[in-house]
Parts: C-alpha cells; structure tokens; sequence
C-alpha cells in the first residue's frame, strides 16, 4: 500500500518521517515492526501512550494488502481514523454505529483494495460472512488492540473477544499482532493461549509512571479522609468505588459539601455516562466518583489524583487505575484507602466465586495487591516487581520513601509468628495463627484443642491488623510462604530456622496503622 513508486515500497523509517512527521522510533517500535513485516507473530506490552498504534499503522503502510485493527470501542475507532485520515492515510472503520448503506460502501471499498487500514468491532468481524470476505481479500495483519479483554486474568474480560483465537486459524499465513497495556504475566501468558499466536515475538517495555506518587493511607472514616484529601488537591481527580451504592452514597455526600462532582457507574445509561465523560473531559466538573466502569477510553491527560476508597481486587486493576492519572508528565497522586477488614471480604468474594479453578490465582493476585497496600519498602518497587521490571533503588516518590516507616527489632515478634505456625503444624491460614496468637476464646480453636498450645495468647498485647502487617512482612522477607493451594496454609522457609533458633536477628518495620493527618507539603 501507498508505494513510493509501483516497484518500490518505503521502508519503515520513512513512513516513520513522511506520514506521522516523527524522527526516530521509540524503544521497541523498530523490532516490533521488523518481526511483522517478516511475518511472525507478536506481542507488544506498553503503557498507555507508549505507542503501540505505529506498531502494527506502519507495517500496514510498508506491507501490501489491508490492515485489520480490532478494537473493542466504537469511540476509540473514530479517534484512530480521523487522526490516520488526518495525516492523509486511508483508512475506515466498521461497527454497529453506521448505517447499513454506509457499512455496505465500506465493504466495497474494502473489496476494492482501497484501505491501507479497516478497524472493526470483534463481534463484526467474527461474522460469518464478514470473515469469508476476508479471506478472498489481501490481508497485510491482524492487529489486536486492548488485547487483554481476551483472558479472564485481564482486568477487562470481553466475551466477544474470546473467539478471536479464530483469526489464526483461518488465517495461519497472516500475522497477528496483539497490544496491550498490560503487564501481568498470567494475562500476558493467556494472551498468547487464547490468541493461539504462533511462537510470538514478545515486546514489553517499562511500566513506571514516575511522575504518580503512590501513597497508601489506613482506612479510618474514609469519608473525612477522602472531603480533607480532595480539598487540599488542585485540579481534576477520580475517586474509584466498590460498588455502585458507593458511589452513589459518596458522591451525593461530596456535592452536599459543594464540590464539582459526578458519580460514574454501569447502572447509569449510556448517555448520562457520556455526558458525565464529556464535562470531565472539559473540565467542568472537578471530580468523578466512579465504579471500574469508568475505564478505557477515557483520555483525560490532567487528572491529578486517582482515589481508591476501596482496595481493587489485582494489582493490575489498581495500575490501570491509578494509570489515568498524570497522562501529561506532571506530578500526580495515586491514593489508596487500605483496611484489613475490606481485604477480608475481598478474599471472601473471591473464595466464594463460581469457578473454582480460577480462585486460586485470582487469591494470587489479590495477595499480590495486599503486599502493596501492607509493603513497608519503596511502593513502586513492590509494584514494578509484580510486573516482573525489578529495580534495586528506592524510587524517592512514594510515602515509603518520602517518609520510611521506623525500623525494629522484629526478632522476638517474629518468633512469636514462627513458633505458632509450626505448632499448628504449618496448616493453617494467617487468620487463624493470628486467632492463636491473640489467645481468642473461639469455638473452632477449642474444638481443635489448640487453647492448649503453648503459643496460645502470647501476642494479646496487639491487634489483629498488627500481626497480619508483621505476617506480610514476614512473607515479604521470605520466612513464611502461603500454600495457596492448601487453603493459604503458612509455611516456614529454611530462613525461617536461624530466626527461631534465636541466631539471627531480624528487623521489622514498626506497623503504622492508626490514621494520622497528612500534612500538606506536596514537596519532597
Ligand atoms: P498507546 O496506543 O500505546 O496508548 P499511542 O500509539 O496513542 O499510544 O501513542 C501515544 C502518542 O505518542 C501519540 O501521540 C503518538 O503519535 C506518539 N508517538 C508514538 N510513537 C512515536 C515516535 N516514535 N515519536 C514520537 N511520537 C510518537
Ligand atoms: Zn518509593
């Protein structure tokens, strides 16, 4: 398509220049486009505006033939082809939103050779006729945008995505690129799976955000917190809840106290939330309390802060999330609003779930979000290494490091912890080894004789959210590991002996659970 002259095709670097006006690719674009244009597989992991739409817009200017762009949002595909249309590529899009006259023209033209680029909902695209077309067509790749709606372990599971696997089977000579935001290894791993891509070429790129500063608060009358929080910030912010009566409850309560706000959920129709998108998106409303339905397609660079009143269920989620803020590079602010209690009915929600298999990881990802919301070192660093990007230096950015928690001598504490999972013979949950430790007269520990124990009550003095933080401590520091697949049994680790034999010491973090003001100074 678009060839400098009938026989000669440009190369990337000149696309690059001439249509999009760039001078040199970023990280990764270069590869990525090579391994496509010599016909392999590939997956591109970037965070937003990393981007991951050169990736597969270039080859799809190089190579002949048409470039088919899936895309779950029929607004994300008007964004994608004005802008194509703008630097004078041709480019058009099929969904439900056009007329049938007008999708009929497109079908022609397509069939005609005349888009370099077709972006089409998954749902059209997957119709039986629609995919027999193309097969009689010259097809340059398939580009798989958002590519994470096709697994359940994504924050954004789409049914409509799941058969996408067809597109490799019925065109095993195409290649297909997928691209994602995402950077959880499970998704990315499923990605592949369900994509049925062929031995990929994988591009992951970094997913720190240094301009967020993460910062973690215990949740203590989360409403005082979030009205003196939102108060004391400038600009636009987003405050993610739960559950719909959440929102609805916090936001009716931030517009009595006079803010400019909005509530945001699926339960609101379709047009109430694009009105609601559209005021925030032009800054007349400060504030949007919102479920995760509000989401993906949201391009709002000067959001300042992201509040999480309620912790989300995966670390991913809560990337995504805190994600939307400081699109523009300037300094901005990811709060999360941490109570053990909350994250108990979480692990509950998740045990109780349909589908068994699928609990046990999701507990896996919770328990990774838990290890964030409790770390007592560098935030972002918990948060890069999930995402596997391990950096050794503490990132000057987070309230871990801006304010570290006071060390202790955690010897005799963790001893406490130690001997009383060993004693319940390493088969019991967290919650039950705390229930021990806290000498709880419970009906269950006295069916099992454990009152007798000679660890029993010897931690009365703390609380239970006090030995749950120096438990994740102790995982953090790889003494105890959780058996998930044993009902999240404790277990010691061989670095356990020397701390319960008394010949290493061990340093703790003191605990800081009671809510204390912040202050206001936003500088370091
Ligand atoms: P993503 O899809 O990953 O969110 P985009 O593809 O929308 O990101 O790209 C984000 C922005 O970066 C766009 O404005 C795009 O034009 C710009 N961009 C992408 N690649 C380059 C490049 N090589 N040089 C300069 N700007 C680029
Ligand atoms: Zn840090």
């Amino acid at each position: 398509s678009l060839p400098a002259s009938p026989t000669e095709s440009r190369s990337p670097q000149e696309v690059l220049e001439r249509v999009f006006g760039y001078p040199q690719f970023r990280s990764g674009q270069e590869q990525v486009i090579q391994h496509l244009l010599d016909g392999q597989d590939v997956l591109v992991l970037l965070p937003t505006g990393g981007g991951k739409s050169l990736c597969y817009q270039i080859p799809a200017l190089v190579k002949s033939g048409t470039a088919i762009v899936v895309s779950p949002l029929i607004s994300l595909m008007q964004d994608q082809v004005e802008q194509l249309r703008e630097v004078g590529v041709s480019a058009a899009f099929v969904n439900s939103s056009l007329e049938p006259e007008r999708q009929q023209q497109i079908i022609q033209q397509l069939q005609a050779g005349k888009f370099d680029l077709l972006y089409v909902s998954p749902e059209r695209l997957l119709q039986p006729g629609f995919m027999n077309l193309l097969t009689s067509l010259d097809i340059a790749l398939f580009a798989i945008d958002e590519a994470h709606c096709v697994s359940h372990w994504g924050h954004d599971f789409r049914q409509d995505y799941r058969a996408l696997g067809l597109i490799k089977q019925r065109f095993p000579q195409v290649p297909v690129i997928g691209l994602t935001a995402t950077a959880d290894s499970a998704t990315q791993a499923d990605i592949v799976t369900q994509l049925h891509l062929d031995t990929p070429y994988i591009f992951k790129g970094s997913f720190d955000r240094p301009n967020i500063r993460y910062r973690v608060m215990p949740k203590y009358k989360a409403f005082d917190q979030v009205v003196s929080y939102v108060k004391r910030q400038e600009g636009s912010g987003i405050i993610y809840c739960n559950s719909r009566a959440k929102v609805d409850d916090l936001y009716a309560k931030l517009h009595r106290q006079g803010f400019k706000c909005a509530a945001y959920h699926a339960g609101m129709d379709s047009d109430e939330r694009e009105y609601v998108q559209r005021r925030f998106l032009n800054d007349q409303i400060d504030i949007v309390v919102a479920t995760v339905a509000f989401g993906m397609g949201i391009n709002k660079s000067n959001v300042r802060y992201v509040v999480h009143h309620d912790v989300p269920r995966s670390i991913e989620s809560y990337y995504q999330e805190t994600g939307r803020a400081g699109r523009d590079g300037l300094e901005a602010e990811a709060l999360l609003l941490f109570d053990e209690k909350d994250a108990a009915r979480v692990r509950q929600w998740i045990d109780q779930g349909e589908r068994a298999d699928r609990n046990a990881v999701e507990l896996q990802k919770f328990a990774a979000m838990e290890a964030f919301a409790e770390a007592q070192t560098c935030r972002r660093q918990v948060l890069l290494n999930y995402f596997s990007q391990f950096s050794d230096t503490a990132c000057g950015n987070c309230d871990i490091c801006l304010d570290p928690p006071k060390l202790i001598d955690g010897t005799v504490l963790s001893q406490k912890v130690l001997s009383c999972i060993l004693r319940l013979q390493q088969q019991a949950a967290s919650q039950y080894v705390i229930d021990v430790i806290r000498g709880k007269a419970l009906k269950r520990i006295q069916e099992a004789g454990h009152q007798h124990l000679s660890t029993y009550g010897i931690g009365k003095e703390h609380s239970d959210s006090y030995w749950h933080n120096i438990i994740n401590q102790l995982i953090h520091q790889g003494l105890i590991r959780v058996d998930i697949v044993a009902n999240a049994a404790l277990r010691l680790t061989e670095a356990a002996r020397p701390v319960l034999k008394g010949e290493a010491p061990l340093q703790l973090a003191s605990p800081r659970l009671e809510f204390k003001p912040e202050r206001k100074s936003k500088a370091p």
